[in-house]
């Protein structure tokens, strides 16, 4: 059965950011995990890489582990529903975009 959720478990959030070192999966930032809530301030965010939004397009299941990824907020915030062919490409963008304020 396709998960198709937006819920993603506690353990699962918990797998994706230790597997990321405990930061941000962009930047690099510290991130922590709050077993109450991923969803305020440091804490970090759950992001699906292929965006959730976009879900039916996606060829696969939408909250496998490897579609996910620990963002800070800043990140996160700039990267909504947007797709990176490569992380090198999310980092250039969202991080360029900081550096350049407005641009
Ligand atoms: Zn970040």
């Amino acid at each position: 059965m396709k998960d198709d959720t937006r819920f993603i478990s506690k353990r699962k959030r918990y797998k994706v950011m230790k597997r990321q070192g405990w930061t941000c999966n962009i930047c690099g930032a510290p991130i922590r995990f709050d077993k109450n809530s991923s969803y305020h301030g440091e804490v970090g965010h759950i992001d699906h890489i292929y965006p959730y939004s976009k879900r039916h397009l996606y060829d696969g299941d939408i909250n496998w582990i490897g579609n996910l990824e620990g963002l800070c907020f800043s990140c996160n915030s700039k990267k909504r529903d947007k797709i990176y062919e490569s992380k090198k490409q999310a980092r250039n963008n969202i991080l360029g975009d900081k550096k350049n304020g407005n641009k």
